[in-house]
């Protein structure tokens, strides 16, 4: 993110300015370089106190929004980074998770609604439909910020389209089933 930041001033910002304020920059970036290594290792501090505290959390475990560290613990209903301390509602979780992390486009939802779905399991509408956890970071699986529990192969209720279980031959969600009597 530093570097990054450090490259966008350098191809940006720096070659609008001139005179006192090109100097000026110059100076600021002096410091921002100065400090990287003492940056650096304070979160290397962090991660290294973190981590025993992660340890054996890798179902519980995803990317944080806010400082895209593997340090978000999303277990008991709780959604918070041990990183950066961020803390967010299991309902409010799911658009900040999809468009910082998974890097979906933000007015695509302004249209659709955030993807937040509701949970099969104890109706939460907490429910991402991808989502990586650090125990198979390669790998998406549904997940309930409500519940904290991760779901495989979900599929939409024929008749209600809420993310349901799939069983033999249509899937059909229990409250339809129980509707359907
Ligand atoms: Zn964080
Ligand atoms: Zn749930
Ligand atoms: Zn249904």
């Amino acid at each position: 993110m530093l570097d990054f930041l450090i490259a966008f001033v350098d191809d940006h910002l720096r070659l609008g300015l001139t005179g006192d304020e090109a100097q000026h920059l110059d100076e600021q970036m002096r410091h921002v370089r100065e400090a990287l290594p003492r940056i650096r290792s304070y979160s290397a501090i962090i991660m290294d106190r973190i981590t025993p505290e992660l340890a054996g959390r890798e179902w519980y475990t995803l990317r944080c929004p806010d400082c895209l560290k593997w340090a978000l613990l999303a277990e008991g209903g709780e959604v918070r980074c041990l990183f950066c301390e961020a803390r967010w509602e299991a309902e409010a979780f799911v658009l900040p998770y999809a468009v910082e992390v998974l890097e979906h486009s933000w007015r695509d939802y302004r249209k659709t609604g955030p993807p937040t779905e509701d949970c099969p399991e104890r109706g939460a509408h907490a429910l991402i439909d991808e989502a990586y956890l650090a125990a198979a970071p390669e790998d998406a699986r549904q997940y309930c910020f409500g519940c904290s529990t991760e779901f495989q192969g979900l599929e939409s209720c024929m008749r209600c389209t809420r993310l349901s279980q799939p069983a033999d031959g249509p899937t059909i969600c229990n409250d339809c089933l129980g509707d359907l009597g």
